[in-house]
């Protein structure tokens, strides 16, 4: 197939990241008798420099008429002063709502290599945990009005949803956990919030469409503790913004490693924005130490949810596996006995796998 993708290295350690991602795909490509063309542009503070703004009009139109975006990291200190309306962050909330992706991605998974770094029990993570998380991101109490009294003594944040937000989401939600374990488990706070009780309503309705999916509902303080105690047993979630953007977090802590964690924000279509959760780790930029294999696993996500490649995105997360096994570690990941390798030198090893 031929796919063009747009990418956007962004910041600090971005560029030594993605560079690593789009070598992966570049070897996928070779391997499975692709096209893949990239199209580099500036995102964040890299624009800043260049335009005088974090994303330009012409870099949005590129990403939209892509077939997918796979993004580096933005921001740092170096853009620290400049006004807030053009902060590198700006150009990423910027580019979400310009690509209208409402769905935000995070697997969880622990992969056995690296289980030393999960602040787990092991005998809570005896069994496999492979947790997809799905976090609605153009909708609740981040985007409500927000106002304080005259007198400041008191302050008000509006939580707001459609029922047509709740159902998109959910819908992506249904289709996962069809192509996966078949359990979907939508997390709410149903008995005090009335946008918990759409958000409930509106998925019960939706899973008289979907028979085969096993859905089950939990309130998000019950779901803050199961994660921890028995993640094993979530397949998919579904959730809102404000318990989404927690409950994700927590599950990357359980997993253990930032360096290691993808996402993907999808919007109804199959284009997609694809990026590592973390940060453009500004202490380490420049050193060739980062971990590349959060942005690997992205482009591995941008394969199976833009392109429907799902051989070639299995491709990718079995040759990290492989490199994992062989003791590679960069510095992040890095335990005795096991060999220690730079961010380039982690990037080749896995398209060699591939
Ligand atoms: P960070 O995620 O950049 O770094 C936190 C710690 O984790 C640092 O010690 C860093 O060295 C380490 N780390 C992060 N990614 C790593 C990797 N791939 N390999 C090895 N170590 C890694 O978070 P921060 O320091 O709070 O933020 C730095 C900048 O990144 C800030 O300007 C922040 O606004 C921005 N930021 C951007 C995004 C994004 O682009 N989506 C997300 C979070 C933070």
């Amino acid at each position: 197939m031929q796919a063009h993708i747009v990418t956007l290295p962004g910041d600090y350690i971005g560029p030594e990241i993605t560079a690593q991602a789009v070598k992966v795909l570049e070897a996928v490509a070779n391997k499975y008798g692709h096209t893949f063309t990239f199209d580099e542009r500036k995102l964040g503070g890299a624009s800043i420099d260049a335009y005088g703004v974090p994303l330009t009009d012409e870099t949005l139109d590129a990403c939209n008429a892509a077939d997918a975006v796979l993004m580096g990291s933005v921001g740092g200190p170096k853009w620290d002063g400049v006004a807030p309306a053009v902060r590198p962050e700006k150009g990423l909330l910027a580019l979400r709502k310009g690509m209208q992706v409402f769905a935000n991605l995070r697997p969880c998974t622990i992969h056995p290599q690296l289980s030393a770094a999960c602040p787990l029990r092991p005998d809570i993570v005896s069994q496999p945990i492979d947790i997809m998380i799905l976090r609605e991101l153009t909708g609740d109490i981040y985007f409500g009005k927000r106002w304080r009294a005259e007198d400041r003594l008191s302050a008000t944040d509006e939580m707001a949803y459609s029922a047509m937000e709740v159902e998109r989401l959910a819908r992506i939600g249904f289709e996962m956990a069809k192509k996966r374990r078949g359990k979907l488990c939508s997390v709410d706070k149903a008995n005090v919030l009335e946008c918990s009780r759409l958000w409930r309503e509106t998925v019960q309705r939706l899973s008289a469409e979907y028979p085969e999916v096993e859905v089950t509902y939990m309130y998000v303080d019950n779901a803050a503790m199961q994660l921890i105690l028995r993640p094993a047993q979530f397949d998919v979630m579904i959730t809102g913004n404000l318990f989404g953007d927690i409950l994700s977090d927590e599950s990357a802590a359980i997993a253990g490693s930032l360096g290691m964690m993808p996402s993907a924000s999808l919007g109804s279509g199959t284009r997609g924005l694809y990026e590592p959760i973390h940060g453009s780790a500004p202490d380490i930029a420049g050193q060739d130490i980062a971990n590349p294999l959060g942005t690997i696993l992205s482009g591995a996500l941008l394969l199976r949810h833009s392109l429907g490649l799902e051989d070639e995105a299995k491709a990718i997360e079995r040759a990290v596996s492989q490199v994992l096994d062989e003791g590679y570690r960069t510095a992040d990941i890095f335990s005795a006995g096991c060999t220690k390798v730079g961010c380039t030198q982690m990037g080749d090893l896995v398209a060699a796998r591939i």
